[in-house]
């Protein structure tokens, strides 16, 4: 098993009732520009994708706040001075250090209230949209009977990379043991060991020959051999 660090999810703010509007005005991700356009948005998040599309839906939106909990932004120069222009200019409303902390609505999203320092501030709003960045989760995986440990499943590292299941595996970013590292030398080293042991549960009695594609070469992809010239025997004038 091979799954790196999971399925990304989006980090969700931290309050009761968010869920009573997931889409119905409340979004993770932007996936069709052209709904905002004339409409009231409310954007929350200090990184590159809060910045990035509050420039683009500044173009077309009837209104459009930006939230973030601090006064500093994480993320591009060039993003960030754009939406200090914007500021500026009156086309965005900026509310920082401050935080989203209720929403409200009938059938759809109608109100974000925020928090800024004691003050509360209510917002009419067709969209909410949290862009806090997102989280690895290992999801359906968790539900095997695999011993995990930190969002990570347990591997014997002293053998082959074997799970607490017999004959399941897990390589790469997705495994954790003593002394892991997440980097891409370690999963091939992982699936070297793996792969051996595989062989021999796949192929039991028979012998595994370990054999080095320097000398036994590798089978192309058109099915042939690719194999570097044997030794010859050859004067030098
Ligand atoms: C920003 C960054 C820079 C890095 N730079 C380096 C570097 O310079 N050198 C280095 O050695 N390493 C680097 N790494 C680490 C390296 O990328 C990882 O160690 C490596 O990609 C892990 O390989 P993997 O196959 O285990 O996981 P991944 O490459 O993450 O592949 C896992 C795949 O499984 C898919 N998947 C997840 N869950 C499921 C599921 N339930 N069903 C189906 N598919 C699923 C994922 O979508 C993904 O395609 C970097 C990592 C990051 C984040």
């Amino acid at each position: 098993m091979r799954g790196g660090l999971g399925g990304f999810q989006p980090r969700k703010p931290n309050f009761d009732g968010i869920e009573n509007f997931e889409n119905k005005g409340i979004l993770y991700f932007v996936k069709d520009p052209k709904i905002f356009d004339n409409k009231n948005i409310v954007i929350s998040g200090g990184g590159d994708s809060a910045l990035d599309w509050v420039i683009e839906l500044s173009k077309t939106a009837k209104n459009i706040t930006l939230v973030h909990r601090r006064n500093e932004f994480r993320g591009a120069k060039d993003s960030v001075d754009k939406v200090q222009q914007l500021k500026d200019l009156n086309k965005i409303n900026l509310i920082t250090p401050a935080q989203v902390f209720k929403v409200d609505g009938n059938e759809r999203l109608q109100t974000v209230y925020v928090k800024k320092n004691d003050e509360e501030i209510k917002i009419e709003a067709d969209y909410f949209i949290p862009l806090f960045g997102l989280i690895p989760r290992l999801g359906s995986i968790s539900d095997w009977g695999l011993e995990i440990e930190k969002n990570s499943i347990k591997v014997n590292n002293a053998l082959d990379y074997q799970t607490n299941i017999n004959g399941v595996f897990a390589i790469g970013d997705i495994n954790t043991y003593p002394g892991k590292l997440n980097l891409i030398l370690c999963g091939f080293h992982e699936a070297a060991l793996m792969c051996q042991a595989a062989f021999k549960i796949i192929n039991p009695g028979k012998k595994f020959i370990l054999k080095y594609t320097t000398v036994s070469g590798v089978e192309g992809f058109d099915g042939s051999l690719k194999k570097a010239e044997g030794s010859v025997l050859k004067s030098i004038d």
